[in-house]
């Protein structure tokens, strides 16, 4: 990875230690040239966009990059991840949009990374193209980790990637739902794992279905 963009995804705020984000930069590495789009569901300030963005610069596609910047319930303010700074005094709820366009544009990505800005299932329902890479990190709770399971793994392409993070299998590390899509994937015979780095997942498409 290119030295410089690494270090504005290191600087970027957000939740996707090092070690994590050089795995999800080199698996988005391996998506065909000119082939189809990746899409990211839950960008937050734009790191793991940068880490997934720079790999489809180089790969001559775009990353699709989904969130309502409105933040997750864990971001909300009492929660443990919430980071009052990121409150609009204006309208009092959480923005992060324009934090992410920033961190884009430091990192040189703006013309290989799209923002979409919206609720996810609104997203998909209208969603129709096939994705060579699909990165889930948007709401942990089990209504929307396996909402957003059932939506988008379907557009997951032949042979294309399934990226999953926040995948704890001792419950004492963390939530069950990213952890539960996982196993789903796995159940399925659609998917087969390739690598695993800290809590991030990422499974090929070996078959139809999801
Ligand atoms: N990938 C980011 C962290 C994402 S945090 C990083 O590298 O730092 C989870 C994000 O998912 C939040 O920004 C939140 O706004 C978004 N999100 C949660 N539920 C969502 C939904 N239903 N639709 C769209 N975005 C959602
Ligand atoms: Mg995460």
């Amino acid at each position: 990875m290119d030295p410089s963009v690494q270090a504005a995804a290191e600087a970027a705020r957000g939740f996707m230690p090092p070690d994590e984000g050089i795995a999800l930069h080199q698996a988005a590495m391996s998506v065909p040239v000119g082939g189809y789009p990746m899409l990211e569901i839950g960008s937050y300030c734009g790191k793991s966009a940068v880490y997934l963005g720079s790999a489809a610069a180089v790969r001559d596609t775009v990353l699709f990059a989904l969130d309502h910047h409105r933040g997750s319930e864990e971001n909300q303010p009492g929660w443990e991840w919430h980071e009052p700074d990121l409150v609009d005094a204006g309208t009092g709820r959480m923005d992060t949009l324009p934090l992410f366009r920033r961190t884009l544009f430091d990192a040189g990505l703006e013309a290989s990374v799209v923002a979409l800005v919206g609720e996810s299932s609104v997203v998909g329902r209208h969603w129709t193209t096939p994705l060579s890479l699909l990165f889930i990190d948007g709401g942990h709770g089990a209504e929307p980790a396996h909402r957003d399971y059932q939506t988008w793994t379907p557009h997951v392409a032949d042979g294309g990637q399934l990226v999953i993070h926040d995948v704890f299998p001792d419950p004492a590390d963390g939530g069950r739902p990213p952890f539960e899509i996982y196993c789903r994937a796995m159940e399925s015979g659609a998917f087969t794992e390739e690598r695993a780095v800290g809590s991030l997942r990422v499974l090929r498409r070996v078959g139809p279905g999801c």
